[in-house]
């Protein structure tokens, strides 16, 4: 059990986040339903994790594999948890992923990609994903260069593999001017690959607490929110 300020302090905090996601999509001219806010747990164990989920959290995410397993098991097959997966995705660990049904942001490399679409097969279903583009150039961040995006197209499309959009994190340190300006290549980046492909690439993930703000001017779909939702509830 978590105890009554922990769940009063989560709800206040869940209801600020969505109210603040609202206001920036009011002020961008976008559609509240058009920006889906994934709660990122991995700061918090599998009870506060739940309790966020039951206040209507639907969208979960988790940066390790493992954090996401263990998680996973305080929830049944009733519950319409959705799990995504944000961090790196070693390869041991896709076939475990996928059965849980997780949207795997952190596709970032061919080699993963190749793994992922014959896990997927084997198991007989379709694996989604996003590509996760290094927007930053920070060579601290994860995901793919430029040119290394080039070769993923290039093998695209893979088979029992869903590419629905684009992932990215602003550089460390970066001032909201500056991660607005990295989103919004993001976005640029997106229709283009669209373009190439000719095929529909929906999402874009980008924005975390700091800078869900800009993230949603520059056209996110999917915000991927931790410290935020556990204000006052970390120690
Ligand atoms: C931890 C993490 C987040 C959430 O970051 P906060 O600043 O705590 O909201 C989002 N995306 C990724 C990839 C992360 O690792």
């Amino acid at each position: 059990m978590i105890s009554e300020i922990t769940r009063q302090r989560l709800v206040a905090n869940w209801q600020r986040v969505q109210a603040e996601v609202t206001q920036a999509c009011h002020d961008a001219g976008r559609d509240p339903q058009s920006v889906t806010v994934i709660g990122v747990a991995k700061y918090v164990d599998a009870e506060v994790t739940r309790a966020l989920f039951d206040l209507g959290c639907r969208h979960l995410g988790e940066s390790r594999p493992q954090g996401l397993w263990q998680k996973a098991r305080v929830f049944g097959p009733g519950d319409p948890v959705r799990w995504h997966l944000i961090g790196h995705l070693q390869r041991n660990k896709i076939r475990r992923t996928l059965q849980l049904g997780a949207v795997i942001h952190s596709m970032d490399s061919r080699r993963l990609l190749t793994a992922i679409s014959e896990q997927a097969a084997a198991l007989d279903l379709t694996a989604t994903g996003l590509l996760e583009i290094n927007i930053s150039g920070d060579a601290a961040k994860t995901g793919m260069s430029l040119p290394e995006l080039d070769a993923v197209i290039a093998e695209l499309p893979l088979p029992h593999l869903e590419v629905r959009g684009l992932m990215g994190m602003a550089g460390w340190g970066s001032d909201p001017l500056a991660a607005g300006r990295q989103f919004e290549r993001l976005a640029r980046l997106r229709d283009e690959v669209q373009q190439r492909l000719g095929a529909a690439l929906p999402e874009l993930s980008m924005g975390m607490s700091n800078d869900f703000v800009e993230a949603i001017r520059a056209g996110a779909t999917m915000v991927r929110i931790g410290s935020r939702l556990f204000d006052g509830i970390l120690p």
